[in-house]
């Protein structure tokens, strides 16, 4: 036989045996490449309405777009709105507005003019201030209402199609071309953190890098997927959120909210080392946004466990979010406790340090640690630069705080709510919420609902010519690792980690950079546009 004849004897043999029935001649690294995705993955194609049309910030604007083109749902559109403008407004404007709102869509005090849901404003008690929340249950109310008669009719209009060509492009693939690199801005357990910004918005981010070889060596990998998972689930103003999560051959890439103002224990010593700590003022500021992110956490059953100055990080306007969720834990459900040593010395609960189960109190207490540290420049039972001994654990079991005169009345009072060594009496997190702790005089000055908003102006605003990092050289490289090899199984795990972008960041970023209006246009009323046109 020639050998034009002896490869088609070949060809054809593995023809033949390839058509030999299913499952034949498959693959086996193809084959293990097909396997359901963790659930969690799948949360963006879910299609609940909160999710769709309230929660999602590209749905929630299409949505809206609708109901204000739609005559029987205009009404409730607007109504949508202005409990938003209300939950926003200064303290001042808080009475006005609402009486506005009343006579614009109620007849009577709480009942709704014709073609409206029944949302039902809570009556405030004679004499007693209008609170943000007044319309809480209106708003509940009409939600409500606009699923069960708008849901259906939007997902048949042109704003629904618009909706899904974003979700499309927001589901293609990521991976490191999508970004150009700037200077590292800190240095992590498995790697940089560096400087990062999208090629196709410009968005600026921070990008945490875990090599992969040093979480094998270091049996990191759990703690990797944790963190992601975290990051990925909590979407506050108070907490980095995660824009992406991507693989090089080499790392494990964490895309995330940057931060570029420093952290708080930078700012307590560095910044006036004559005169270090914060005005109460200030501190009164910081407490409350870290509140609100431990709050988030709290409501998804995340014990954050490493709070702390170092962690706290300032943004360009000089707002401050929760960073490093490494240490963080989810409370299973149908579970009330936790267990397992975990924390920063100087700042870990009596509970945890006695090694009982607990829960979120712990966070109130280091909140409590975070509070005296930024007043006093120093921590309530550990000497700055002392070392960890039996007897810092000692004073956190046994030992009363001391208070000096940096501490107001409301200050010591705060602290020492939260200091309270028996978690049955700490202040915290009750009935899902921080309304006891809110209400402290510590706080008389903050506007819940503006600062949840972003609304109240930073008492410190960071210098934007200044660089708050470490200089390079002071950073320090990693060495690298040896004797460590990557087979299959870490590459499932390495797959399960790269989960791509988180929809909620992802679309504030398209809306915030402007891209998100640059695509979303339409043709004059009554004409589809042509991408658009069946
Ligand atoms: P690890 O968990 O490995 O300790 P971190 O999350 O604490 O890593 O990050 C390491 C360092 O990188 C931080 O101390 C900080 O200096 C810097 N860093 C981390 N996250 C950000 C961010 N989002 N923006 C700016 N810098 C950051
Ligand atoms: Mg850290
Ligand atoms: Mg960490």
């Amino acid at each position: 036989m020639d050998i034009g004849g002896l490869e088609t004897v070949v060809a054809n043999s593995a023809y033949v045996s390839a058509r030999g029935g299913p499952g034949a001649g498959r693959d086996r690294r193809s084959k293990a490449q097909l396997r359901l995705p963790h659930i969690s993955q799948c949360e963006a194609l879910r299609t609940s309405f909160r999710w769709q049309c309230v929660e999602q910030p590209i749905g929630k604007l299409l949505f809206r777009r609708f109901l204000e083109g739609a005559p029987q749902f205009a009404a409730a559109g607007a109504l949508w709105s202005e409990i938003e403008a209300f939950e926003r407004c200064e303290d001042a404007e808080r009475e006005g507005t609402a009486k506005r709102l009343r006579s614009r869509f109620f007849t009577g005090h709480d009942t709704p003019k014709a073609a409206m849901p029944p949302p039902n404003p809570v009556r405030p008690r004679p004499g007693s201030p209008l609170q943000g929340d007044a319309f809480a249950q209106a708003r509940q109310e009409l939600l409500a209402h606009l699923e069960a008669a708008a849901w259906a009719p939007y997902r048949a209009s042109p704003e629904f199609s618009r909706f899904v060509q974003f979700k499309w492009l927001e589901s293609q693939a990521v991976n490191a071309d999508a970004f150009v690199e700037f200077r590292v801005l800190g240095k992590g357990g498995f790697g940089e953190v560096c400087a990062c910004q999208r090629r196709a918005t410009g968005k600026m981010y921070a990008n945490k890098r875990l090599n992969k070889k040093r979480l094998k060596k270091r049996n990191g990998y759990e703690a990797a997927l944790v963190e992601k998972r975290i990051l990925a689930r909590v979407h506050s103003r108070f907490i980095v959120s995660l824009a992406c999560a991507f693989q090089t051959k080499t790392d494990l890439c964490l895309v995330m909210t940057i931060m570029n103002g420093g952290d708080l224990r930078f700012h307590i010593y560095n910044v006036d080392e004559e005169n270090p700590g914060f005005a109460e003022p200030r501190a009164v500021f910081y407490t409350a946004q870290i509140l609100l992110g431990l709050e988030h956490l709290h409501q998804h059953r995340i014990v954050y466990r490493d709070l702390k100055p170092e962690n706290v990080l300032l943004d360009d306007a000089g707002h401050v979010r929760l960073s490093d969720m490494g240490l963080a834990i989810e409370i299973k459900e149908g579970e009330n406790k936790t267990r397992g040593y975990a924390g920063t010395p100087g700042f870990m609960a009596p509970e945890l340090l006695k090694n009982e189960d607990y829960d979120f109190s712990v966070d109130y207490f280091t909140l409590g640690v975070t509070i005296y540290e930024m007043l006093e420049a120093k921590g309530p039972f550990r000497r700055r630069g002392e070392k960890v001994t039996p007897e810092v654990t000692r004073r956190i079991l046994h030992d009363p705080v001391s208070y000096s005169d940096k501490f107001s009345a409301a200050a010591r009072e705060a602290c020492e709510g939260l200091l309270a060594k028996d978690p049955q009496s700490r202040l915290g997190f009750r009935g899902n919420d921080c309304g006891q702790l809110k209400a402290q005089p510590f706080f008389k000055g903050i506007n819940w609902g503006r600062l949840e908003a972003g609304l109240v102006p930073p008492p410190f605003v960071p210098d934007p010519r200044r660089v708050y990092a470490k200089d390079l050289a002071d950073v320090g490289a990693f060495s690298t690792v040896k004797g460590v090899e990557l087979d299959g199984g870490d590459a499932a795990l390495f797959d399960a980690f790269a989960s791509g972008t988180v929809p909620i960041p992802w679309q504030e970023e398209l809306i915030e950079t402007g891209v998100f209006d640059e695509l979303n246009v339409w043709g004059a009323p009554g004409t589809l546009p042509p991408d658009l046109d069946p």
